[in-house]
């Protein structure tokens, strides 16, 4: 029972489950917008997308024009807003596909106004996150550039992104609060444009923290079923939507004193049963957790020994019974969550599921 080298299953009802958990949990007046960019942060854009779309959702969060086409052209036909960087020479693009762009700046709003299309927008604001967004401080210039941008492009929106949200501290929830009641600041002046997306929720912000006037809540990592930071407790029924499996290619016993690996700098303290696994840090596999990761075999851990290589990578195996060619190794699943591989590596599971390339096959589990 080989089921190819190296793969990913998906399961996307548990996406929309968790969708629905989380659509329900949300207070009057507020909605879910589902973040899908970097492939759906590895879990596939269009098949995640879609997915979503069938369960209810209407509202999409990508980074860039390319990832908001591709869901376009794959049947999204609900709003798509792009949360980063588009080169202002691309408004065509954006107008055609009814594409939402966020406006990083007024340098960024004039520019992208210039080039002569009424592209749907709404203004990122920065509240303290200092990455992109009209300094709220200046209230005054933050509400003239906002109702230039109305007039020029069409304005549908203003949202901002709390940046310590997660975090249980009381410096940290005074921050979030205080990036909040900014946000609403700024709203509040400019009321009378009665814009129809204002919202401050990412999944973090979402979970455990109030605000009036966030129209959505942006919930990226919490609908792949995974932690915006490890301390953190999920509600009841979230789980993650993604394992990712590979195969024992060989196994062999590596005697005491013998070395495994590049650089050899795992030694056998006696005996050990060894097995190869069909995958690398090419594949996603980060070097990182060479002599420090652990995968799982038949159900129990085994410690990955030695230099994680390009395209394959070492277990120790001893005490597993029935580990053969083409026994099933699971990375992520059953035993250890791309969360708790994030834990070993000092990283966020956001970052491991973000990283499984390409390469590795995307398995849809069908229901
Ligand atoms: C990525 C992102 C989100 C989603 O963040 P999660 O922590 O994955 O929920 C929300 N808003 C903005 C602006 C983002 O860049």
């Amino acid at each position: 029972m080989n089921g190819g080298r190296c793969w990913t299953e998906i399961d996307l009802s548990v996406i929309c489950e968790n969708y629905r958990i989380y659509r329900d949990l949300q207070p009057e007046g507020r909605k879910v917008m589902a973040v899908v960019k970097a492939d759906a942060y590895g879990h596939g854009d269009r098949e995640t997308a879609l997915a979503l779309q069938a369960a209810g959702c209407t509202d999409f969060a990508v980074s860039n024009l390319d990832e908001a086409i591709r869901i376009r052209r794959a049947g999204v036909t609900g709003q798509i807003l792009i949360l980063g960087y588009t080169p202002v020479d691309r408004a065509e693009e954006l107008f055609r596909h009814k594409i939402t762009q966020a406006l990083l700046s007024d340098e960024y709003a004039n520019a992208l106004a210039e080039k002569g299309f009424r592209v749907l927008c709404q203004y990122a604001l920065d509240t303290g996150m200092r990455r992109i967004g009209l300094c709220v401080d200046e209230g005054e210039a933050c509400e003239r550039a906002i109702r230039e941008a109305a007039e020029k492009l069409e304005l549908t929106g203003l949202f901002t992104h709390l940046c310590a949200a997660d975090t249980d501290t009381p410096g940290a929830r005074a921050f979030t609060k205080r990036q909040i009641a900014l946000f609403e600041e700024i709203a509040a002046r400019v009321a009378d444009l009665k814009l129809p997306y204002v919202h401050c929720m990412n999944s973090a912000g979402g979970l455990w923290h109030e605000s009036k006037s966030s129209c959505f809540a942006r919930l990226g990592i919490v609908l792949y079923g995974l932690k915006p930071d490890y301390a953190n407790v999920l509600p009841e029924g979230i789980r993650p939507a993604l394992a990712w499996k590979s195969v024992v290619s060989m196994v062999k016993t590596v005697r005491t004193g013998e070395t495994v690996g590049y650089g050899r700098t795992y030694t056998a303290p006696e005996d050990r049963v060894i097995a190869t696994v069909s995958c690398g840090y090419a594949d996603g596999v980060n070097r990182l957790l060479s002599n420090r990761g652990r995968v799982f075999v038949n159900g129990k851990a085994a410690p990955i020994v030695g230099r994680v290589c390009m395209d394959q990578f070492m277990a120790d195996v001893t005490g597993i019974g029935d580990v053969l060619l083409g026994t099933p190794v699971t990375l992520i699943g059953e035993g250890q969550t791309a969360d708790d591989m994030a834990q070993v590596l000092g990283t966020i599971g956001y970052e491991i599921v973000c990283d499984i390339s390409p390469r590795v096959e995307r398995r849809y589990v069908k229901v």
